[in-house]
């Protein structure tokens, strides 16, 4: 349910709905729009008895969610959700822009690919200390050394980080070093540690997975903000489908979709979406058009040389072709980049 406070119902009349909500046995997360306050209720299967609050004073209405998500909707919070990362905004006119190595490297590596994706207008470093592979034998990421390098990188640049996270055992750990948590595509579904993120007052990143419906993937974010932590970012990086001339398949749907459905950035990662270098640069500026809020991209300075991903990593002169081919789109839709 929803309770739905009058435009100009005072603070006063909105603590004691809250309490009221609370009292009854329901958390109470409250959204504070231009013009009215919403508080969402949640917690119960039996809602009749946040009917009789209908009656309350300040009270306009209570509305049942008719999604089976809540909390990340637009019914509970029409406008659009803009996150904070340490004074750079996501979510706002302004398009983030991610670039990075798909893996964390040498320190020289990275601070250079840092350099190159900062001159070419990126703000935020991805890069990946904890690597979800395929392979057990495959190169599992540089762990604490990894974040250590990320940490040099930011030192050099200012770009704030984004990194993996794959365990709830690492938690502590990531967020003594990262801006931004990634929760990536294999984890998309792992509700234990979704659960857990409510804690951490990082702003999240969060991939939907590679088999994971769009209101599959809405109930997941659920979990992470239902735990307390509203700053989350979704994130299309493709889907498994028949076709495999792609590693994935990019769904652009998925990109307008998720901003009618809800209010959370919607940030587009043609990279792993295409899985072709030749093919980020299209996708990203279709992404760009269809309204996502921000672009993750793979950069790397040699990407024959990359420990991984490097068929789908940009050099750092294509990724400044893209950045100015997103730049005219993201001006024709009224954006900034
Ligand atoms: C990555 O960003 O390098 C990554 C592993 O992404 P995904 O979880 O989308 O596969
Ligand atoms: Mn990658």
């Amino acid at each position: 349910m929803i309770i739905v406070m009058q435009a100009g119902a005072s603070e006063a009349q909105i603590e004691s709905v809250v309490k009221r909500v609370k009292q009854l046995g329901y958390d109470a997360h409250i959204s504070k729009g231009e013009e009215r306050t919403v508080i969402g209720c949640v917690g119960h299967a039996d809602k009749s008895p946040l009917q009789q609050l209908a009656a309350t004073p300040g009270v306009e209405s209570v509305v049942p969610i008719l999604k089976p998500w809540k909390l990340v909707g637009r019914q509970f919070k029409p406008e659009s959700t803009v996150i904070d990362v340490d004074g750079e905004l996501i979510g706002g006119d302004r398009i983030a822009l991610m670039a990075g190595p798909c893996s964390v490297e040498t320190e020289e590596r990275t601070v250079e690919i840092a350099r190159a994706v900062k001159a070419a207008g990126a703000r935020f470093l991805r890069g990946g200390a904890f690597k979800p592979r395929t392979s057990p034998y495959a190169f599992q990421g540089l762990e604490r050394e990894g974040l250590e390098i990320l940490r040099a990188a930011k030192r050099e640049t200012g770009l704030r980080i984004v990194t993996e996270l794959l365990s709830v055992r690492d938690i502590e750990l990531v967020c003594e070093y990262t801006d931004i948590i990634q929760i990536g595509a294999r984890n998309c579904q792992n509700f234990a540690l979704l659960k857990e993120l409510g804690g951490t007052g990082k702003p999240v990143l969060f991939k939907r997975g590679m088999s994971t419906t769009l209101k599959e993937y809405l109930q997941a974010a659920e979990y992470i903000v239902a735990g307390g932590n509203p700053d989350v970012m979704l994130c299309e990086r493709g889907i498994r489908t028949f076709e495999d001339s792609t590693r994935n398949t990019f769904d652009l749907n998925a990109v307008a979709l998720l901003k009618q459905w809800s209010h959370l950035p919607m940030i587009a990662d043609p990279s792993h979406g295409t899985g072709i270098w030749s093919l980020v640069a299209p996708m990203a500026a279709a992404s760009v058009a269809a309204g996502a809020d921000g672009l993750i991209i793979e950069v790397h300075t040699e990407p024959e040389q990359a420990w991984s991903d490097g068929q789908q990593s940009l050099r750092p002169d294509k990724f400044q072709a893209l950045v100015e081919q997103c730049r005219r789109v993201a001006e024709a839709v009224g954006r900034s980049l």
